[in-house]
């Protein structure tokens, strides 16, 4: 595999509004851009610096053209910092449903939740770190180790939250797979590492979440904080102005993670649109790398004044694109912005409590209840999302569902609840940003977890879970268990859990990423012993998982005392309640693993493996492993999973009984030509501004380290020439595969219908997901060489997920399920030919089953 080690150079950024669905907005946003001075247009592209407003990012109002400033809030999973909000189950969480509806139905009470707020942009959701790395610190922000669950997922949860006007950001572009090297300041290093990947598994994998993300017309996307190919992913200009702008057709703005800006004129040059917080290279550091260094560039023209002009128009056409100018205000006192404060939980606070010259003191809470009622509530969005993305991997002699109306040996039934992550430790926030293992597991750490309204832990759900009077459940909630708690009971229920999350967290020897994948706390051998004595060995064992990613399940799960395994990930405030509905049966168990759970770390194979350490001054990680994420590297090398992608058992049975192909197109190599744009974007005259008006106005009442567009001085504005980065003057070719949101439109027309015959063969009603997965043709071959006179043959995974569907079916009930196949879906990337090529020769084989190994239905095409 070619790695692409040193940076492919894509200049000028493409222009924003060339989308017919986005003519409205950009011709709005030309408009007041038009209006607007240089320090208007700078004020709205950079943040004001950290803590300086009430979100965690903030940007500046061009005052005299009218536009606000906009808060920008975290995150995946629920609002940050937030009081009155949900805390949902984690996307992992989400991704195991598998189920469309209850992921767009999370993304539209997380949007009602930002709107109820006053939060403009929400950061999130996260598709990447993908799940390369099943050790990876962040891979429970996102849906699952595959780029289709993840672009399903983040799609509809996009959709979800802007149905309510707020602007979702799609998140980390790209390839911040691991937490350790990152960026440069937790990590005590001089530059982030970088991650290393070959265009073919970069637009198969990791690109492909965020394409799916920008047909589902997502408002801002955010770049990450480490190098690809030894290019800073926010001044990577292949990536921001060739991959996402002109390929992927992307309209809206693209927003630097914080402080994952590295530079000021090459990060503008190569796409980057808005600086988050605002602070240059360090924390609260009160100097930028724009604000006023944006302002002196664009007047001396080291950054075109186009460029200046685009960055704004896509932020502000974003704002008018979501009708953010018909909001009402937000503040029950009738001013307009966020109703809360990130930084203080008291009614009044400080309006920048960044700068230790601020003495504001406002309403900052107005503790604006955004929860919802009734069965319409949020938290009850939570319970079934949580509920759905409970996995069954055990169930031996129908152990469960458990039955309300029980009976023991000794006249009383017996159950014993054991383990701290059954229970509420020290409360659900005792540490910041979730940043400790302790009580159960409901969220990982970092950014994207928010503060528990409340969070209903599995102890206080079990002691009435029983109605009658002849069951008596006791708790036995830390990791050491005597022998003679177990020996009376009918039935163990355990827990046990694995934690981590963003590494500016470092916990228990836990640096972001996990070390391994071991239950933490213990768990394994609290486990071995609740199985071993429960009931002298009488007793029922079900084991209950919470983790942020796959855990090794050996020593214990053979053991013939578990009876039962539910894998419940990161519930997230429901999660006694969703645990309940799911061993009781009052919920089918109908959740699905995301990820494979391998027999051991290595299994995941050389490429998955975090880089812990590095003596080179850039840290390398080669993903050259990139096409075989998951999955596809078991099958590939014959590795045996304890649990394979996709696999979940349900209470009841399906037989999958046939299924029908029917072509809808023609095999045909390549997409249609890319279609010209359909609108032009805007054209700015500009009459060149003098560089006085930029100026700090006199009489200025400046706060320190808060982030101004002024200048201070005309140093440094003289127009120049100046030298533009190699390639910048020729223009690029548009990319084939370009121009409609999320690349050429014929990539997404289906090639294929098929339909799926299911039948619940069981005797309770239930839901299964209907897994799709393709073998590409195994011919393929290019030519190469010298005047393509030898041939290449291409490589392709075992098979790939590429559509699912969950259905819910009666007992004895019968459904044909129909679903599409794009060509995208049937293409592989040509790094040769820079396009999609769908091969025409032999057939593809086009799966149907319940996981990525079990696929009883194959047909061909
Ligand atoms: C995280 C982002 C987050 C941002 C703001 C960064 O450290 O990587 O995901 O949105 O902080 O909190
Ligand atoms: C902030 C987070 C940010 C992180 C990045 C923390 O101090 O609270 O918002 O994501 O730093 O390193």
């Amino acid at each position: 595999v070619l790695l692409l080690v040193s940076p492919v150079p894509w200049y000028p950024t493409p222009l924003g509004g060339t989308s017919a669905k986005w003519e409205e907005s950009y011709k709005k946003a030309h408009e007041l851009v038009q209006r607007m001075s240089i320090v208007e247009k700078v004020n709205v592209t950079t943040g004001t610096g950290w803590m300086m407003g009430l979100c965690v990012g903030n940007t500046g109002p061009a005052v005299h053209a009218n536009f606000p400033s906009l808060c920008l809030q975290d995150g995946p999973l629920g609002l940050r910092f937030a009081d009155n909000i949900t805390a949902f189950p984690a996307g992992i969480t989400t991704g195991a449903t598998w189920n469309r509806e209850l992921m767009r139905a999370r993304g539209l009470a997380l949007g009602r939740e930002a709107r109820l707020k006053g939060v403009n942009v929400i950061l999130g959701p996260s598709m990447g770190a993908l799940g390369m790395m099943p050790a990876g610190g962040r891979n429970w922000e996102s849906f699952g180790s595959d780029p289709v669950l993840q672009a399903v997922a983040a799609a509809e949860t996009i959709q979800g939250i802007q149905r309510n006007g707020v602007m979702a950001t799609a998140k980390h572009f790209v390839l911040n797979e691991q937490e350790h090297f990152r960026q440069p300041f937790e990590w005590g290093i001089p530059t982030a590492l970088s991650s290393n990947i070959d265009d073919r598994a970069l637009h198969e994998v990791f690109v492909w979440p965020f394409a799916e993300s920008v047909r589902a017309d997502v408002a801002s996307v955010m770049c990450s904080y480490q190098m690809v190919n030894n290019s800073h992913a926010c001044e990577n200009s292949k990536l921001l102005n060739g991959i996402l702008k002109d390929e992927l057709g992307f309209q809206g703005f693209v927003q630097s993670d914080w402080l994952a800006q590295r530079s000021g004129v090459q990060s503008a040059l190569s796409g980057l649109d808005m600086s988050m917080p605002g602070d240059g290279l360090r924390w609260a550091d009160g100097d930028a790398l724009w604000g006023p260094h944006l302002t002196r560039a664009a007047l001396n023209t080291s950054v075109p004044m186009d460029r200046l002009n685009d960055m704004v128009s896509r932020i502000v056409a974003a704002y008018y694109h979501f009708r953010q100018d018909t909001w009402a205000e937000s503040l029950p006192d009738g001013k307009i912005g966020p109703n809360f404060s990130s930084w203080t939980h008291d009614r009044n606070g400080s309006l920048y409590p960044g700068s230790p010259d601020d003495h504001t003191n406002e309403i900052v809470n107005y503790y604006v209840n955004a929860q919802g009622k009734g069965p319409q509530s949020h938290g009850n969005v939570a319970r079934r999302v949580a509920a759905e993305g409970t996995v069954l991997l055990k169930n031996v002699e129908n152990t469960l569902p458990l039955s309300r109306t029980v009976s023991g040996s000794k006249g009383k039934y017996r159950v014993g609840v054991y383990g701290e992550d059954a229970g509420p430790g020290q409360g659900p926030n005792a540490c910041a940003d979730r940043g400790c293992n302790q009580g159960t597991l409901a969220s990982g750490w970092g950014s994207g977890a928010v503060e528990f309204p409340y969070l209903v832990n599995p102890w206080e759900a079990l002691q009435s879970a029983w109605p009658s009077d002849n069951v008596e459940v006791q708790g036995f909630l830390n990791n050491n268990v005597a022998v003679q708690d177990l020996v009376e009971q009918d039935l163990c229920l355990v827990f046990a859990n694995a934690d981590g999350g963003e590494g500016f967290i470092k916990k228990d020897g836990v640096d972001g990423d996990r070390n391994d994948l071991f239950l933490q706390r213990n768990g394994s051998s609290l486990i071995e012993g609740v199985a071993q004595h429960c009931g002298v060995g009488h007793g029922k064992t079900v084991v209950v998982v919470h983790s942020i990613g796959p855990v090794i399940l050996d020593p214990w799960i053979d053991l013939p005392g578990v009876h039962a395994v539910l894998y419940a990930n990161l519930p997230g405030e429901e999660s006694g309640n969703a645990l309940v509905d799911v061993l009781f049966g009052d919920v089918d168990a109908s959740g699905r693993l995301p990820y494979t759970i391998g027999r051991s770390l290595e299994d995941y194979g050389p490429g998955a493996q975090i880089l812990y350490k590095s003596d080179d001054p850039v840290p390398q990680v080669n993903l050259n492993q990139g096409l075989y994420v998951d999955y596809r590297y078991f099958d590939k090398y014959n590795v045996t999973p304890h649990f394979e992608f996709g696999f979940g058992l349900s209470y009841t049975t399906f037989e999958y009984v046939s299924i029908n192909l029917e072509p809808l197109q023609e095999k045909s190599r390549l997409p249609a030509n890319r279609p010209k744009n359909q609108i032009d974007p805007p054209k700015y005259d500009d009459t060149a501004e003098s560089p006085t008006s930029s100026l700090f106005p006199p009489d200025f009442n400046a706060l320190s380290k808060y982030i101004y567009p002024y200048l201070s001085s005309r140093e440094g504005t003289k127009p120049g020439p100046y030298p533009y980065p190699e390639g910048y003057k020729k223009k690029q070719h548009p990319s084939a595969a370009g121009s409609g949101p999320g690349g050429n439109p014929s990539l997404y027309e289906p090639m294929l219908q098929l339909s799926v015959e299911l039948k619940n063969t069981g005797s309770r009603a239930g839901k299964e997901v209907v897994q799709i997965y393709v073998s590409f043709p195994d011919d393929v071959s290019e030519s190469s060489g010298l005047m393509g006179r030898t041939s290449e043959s291409i490589d392709f995974p075992v098979r790939v997920l590429r559509n699912f569907e969950k259905v819910s079916l009666e007992p004895g009930e019968t459904k044909v399920v129909t679903m599409a196949l794009s060509r995208k879906d049937l293409s592989y990337w040509s790094v040769r030919a820079q396009n999609w090529i769908l091969p025409t020769g032999n057939s593809f084989r086009i799966w149907a089953g319940r996981s990525s190994r079990d696929l009883p239905l194959m047909a061909e095409f």
